[in-house]
């Protein structure tokens, strides 16, 4: 049967219709909100380039973590900045580091609350790369081993789950290893899985000031042209014992999330990135978009392409929307 039988627009007449037939929904439950949290301010500072972000103090960032939660949002993912930093990213191991003391302080004010935090070691090295240098490359494997000890240091801190966002190979499995040997096998891991190197990143690197200072990430992370390649990263990495994967960014990689759906059975994440972010912002600054309307409408297309995760900077103001 065709038209005149069928009329799609008799389920679209009013908006109580629109809602009753709509296949996509969206909860403040579908969303973690990254924080940074950063031992270089004394107080809440804003990001320039992330209109409504801040680096937060650790105290700072405990409150920003609890308002989260409150609005319903079940998790936030930490972003740190050490005082110091060094060629291996030492600060990234210390106890009383600043993601560790992030961990802990959220923690005491909103036990409930699930904490993932950032596994990498860019922001910690002087040289702004994810790992340690040799020979003018981050070296992989000496690299995994330093990721395994700051997710353990993360873990013993208080985080729930740890998510290595530096695309070593191997590193998930080293990460597992190291966990269960401290005793630590009930924390989850959710690993960037499928990170692609991309120039959405770019507001981050000003917050998290992680820029490198030679070359760049295009021999770690993957090329944007590939997707094939990308459901193998997503396999090794659930092989390895990864609980969640991500797909990163998101906005210009719907096709990788929608293909990581249909392909495997763990829960997908995809991190909608700085730059998807204060691309609406500078936009609705502007004048050229409703940006209520812009936000919902990219975090729907994320969650319709098949992310049961949607990481996103946006995610107190969409919980405020959504009532
Ligand atoms: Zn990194």
């Amino acid at each position: 049967m065709a038209f005149p039988h069928d009329r799609y627009r008799r389920l679209r007449r009013t908006e109580a219709l629109r809602r009753l037939v709509a296949e996509t929904r969206l909860s403040p439950a579908d969303f973690v909100y990254p924080i940074f949290v950063s031992e270089l301010v004394s107080q809440p500072t804003p990001i320039t380039a992330m209109p409504g972000i801040h680096n937060y103090p650790v105290k700072a960032a405990a409150q920003e973590a609890a308002r989260a939660f409150k609005l319903g949002i079940p998790a936030v993912i930490l972003f740190g900045t050490p005082k110091q930093k060094d060629a291996t990213g030492s600060a990234a191991l210390k106890r009383d580091g600043v993601i560790q003391q992030a961990v802990q302080e959220i923690k005491s004010l909103t036990p409930e609350i699930c904490v993932v935090t950032d596994v990498c070691m860019c922001e910690y090295t002087d040289h702004g790369h994810c790992g340690v240098i040799k020979d003018g490359a981050v070296d992989n494997d000496a690299t995994i081993e330093l990721l395994a000890l700051q997710a353990v240091s993360h873990a013993k801190a208080g985080a729930d789950i740890v998510a290595p966002s530096d695309m070593m190979d191997g590193r998930v499995a080293a990460i597992r290893r190291g966990l269960d040997e401290e005793g630590l096998e009930e924390r989850a891991i959710m690993s960037y899985a499928a990170k692609y190197c991309s120039a959405f990143y770019g507001p981050f690197r000003e917050a998290a000031g992680s820029a490198p200072q030679f070359g760049n990430r295009r021999g770690y992370q993957m090329d944007p042209p590939n997707a094939r390649e990308a459901l193998k990263e997503i396999a090794a990495d659930i092989e390895e014992g990864a609980d969640i994967v991500m797909v990163k960014p998101a906005l210009a990689y719907l096709d990788i999330i929608s293909k990581a759906k249909d392909e495997f059975d763990v829960p997908l994440a995809a991190f909608n990135v700085s730059g998807e972010y204060s691309m609406v912002k500078l936009a609705a600054r502007e004048g050229i978009a409703d940006e209520k309307r812009l936000t919902l409408e990219i975090v729907t297309a994320i969650k319709r392409a098949g992310a049961d995760i949607i990481i996103s900077y946006h995610a107190p103001e969409i919980a405020e929307w959504l009532g």
